[in-house]
């Protein structure tokens, strides 16, 4: 079914820009003396097929794959076609990628689009390989396109963003969690915060929490808002660190660290217990030292924070929302034992099974606020319908200023 739907695409679009593809042809063949630049790539079930490219360096190029999809070679939605030297490299478990035509259009390249492709990119050609559907490709296919405003040209991706004076490191997941393993055994502990343009709106205004995100330890790139930010500043975002897309890839690596352990702090009663419960069931090496609600008196906080460090956690995560986590972290960072402290928002809700996440193709799109808006407008508009543009204007005043300040 996925072929029909390649077959009757391809004629459509053939139909519509054949004399494009001529002009195109008659280009490289003056430039270069010959139509095509050929390139070997593996194909379904890992026959060998030759790639076209017009050839010449003008626009237009990529065209004549759509030869190669007339032919069966190539889909429009699949895994990136490979040159054989990067098969040498793949894990037995990417075998699956191959019982598929390679695309032009993967969900790892969407994925990248918006700072999520934290995953190997087999792990989502293989996904996608065992769940291919008309469906699925439709999808797959309108994403991309979306995605390609997303897009554009490549921008320089400096270790440190700035946002009105607090700074971000721009780094990858992988770091990012290693950064958190090699902490958690240090003292005192050190403090990391997730920045969304919520959070980064709240800033502006609120002098303490501002100045804890300055002193923090380190601070986390939360969200597409961040990405356009960059986009707005003349950079690029390298990944996009969201607390709800660590969280599960920590556990994964305290599953092969059984030494160091968690402790969750906050959300409503029986909702940490639950995160620690479903992610013990997933990781059965997981620690987690110990969990508490987040709704105790403050004159409580002193027998809390005693509970954290008699349990023995090496990291603490709070879940109270922003700024609320980070002032009371930062209130009680000498007292607090773990390596690493961190405020993590609305995580454990989601953990927990008590409010679902957006789905997968929502937050490729860059678009998970819109589920969160809709499924709690009256807390929500605030934040994203008042909040998202508000932010967006005070990037833009920022490259002004700094363009300004450059000419000067
Ligand atoms: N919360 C808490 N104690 C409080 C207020 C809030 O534990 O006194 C929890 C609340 O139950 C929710 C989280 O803090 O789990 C805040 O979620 P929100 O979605 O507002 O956080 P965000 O990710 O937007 O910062």
């Amino acid at each position: 079914m996925p072929r029909l739907l390649d077959l009757v695409l391809v004629v459509v679009v053939l139909l519509a820009v054949w004399p494009l593809m001529l002009l195109r042809a008659l280009a490289g063949r003056l430039q270069k003396g010959h139509v095509f630049q050929r390139e070997i790539r593996v194909g379904r079930f890992r026959t060998l097929y030759e790639q076209l490219h017009f050839s010449g360096d003008w626009p237009g190029r990529g065209l004549a794959q759509l030869l190669n999809i007339l032919r069966g070679d190539l889909a429009f939605a699949g895994p990136r076609p490979l040159r054989p030297e990067e098969c040498a490299t793949l894990p037995a478990e990417a075998q699956a990628r191959f019982s598929v035509r390679p695309g032009l259009i993967s969900a790892h390249r969407v994925r990248q689009a918006t700072g999520i492709d934290h995953d190997q990119e087999y792990i989502s050609d293989v996904e996608f390989a065992y769940s291919e559907s008309l469906k699925g490709n439709v999808s797959l296919l309108l994403r991309g396109a979306a995605i390609s405003v997303l897009k554009g040209r490549s921008r320089p991706a400096p270790p440190e963003l700035d946002f009105f004076g607090i700074s971000i490191v721009n780094t990858t997941m992988d770091e990012a969690i290693d950064w958190i393993l090699q902490g958690a055994t240090t003292s005192p502990a050190q403090l990391m915060a997730f920045v969304n343009p919520d959070c980064l709106n709240i800033a502006y205004r609120h002098d303490e929490y501002r100045s804890i995100l300055q002193h923090a330890s380190r601070v986390l790139p939360d969200g597409i808002g961040i990405h356009i930010g960059c986009r707005i500043l003349g950079t690029s975002l390298r990944a996009n660190i969201n607390g709800t897309d660590l969280f599960p890839r920590l556990c994964a690596a305290l599953n092969e660290q059984p030494e160091l352990s968690l402790f969750l702090l906050g959300a409503q009663a029986g909702v940490a217990d639950q995160v620690a419960q479903n992610m013990q069931a997933r990781f059965p090496q997981l620690r987690i030292a110990g969990t508490q609600h987040g709704y105790f008196d403050p004159e409580d906080d002193l027998r809390v924070i005693e509970r954290i460090n008699s349990s023995g956690a090496n990291i603490l995560l709070v879940a109270f929302g922003a700024p609320r986590q980070e002032l009371w972290l930062a209130k009680y960072r000498e007292q607090l034992r773990p390596g690493v402290v961190m405020g993590v928002g609305g995580l454990f809700d989601f953990y927990s099974g008590r409010i679902p996440r957006a789905p997968q193709w929502l937050r490729e799109l860059g678009l998970e606020w819109t589920w969160r808006l809709l499924q709690e407008p009256k807390r929500m508009w605030r934040r994203y319908v008042i909040g998202n543009p508000l932010f967006l204007f005070r990037v833009l005043r920022q490259a002004r200023q700094s363009a300004a300040g450059r000419f000067e």
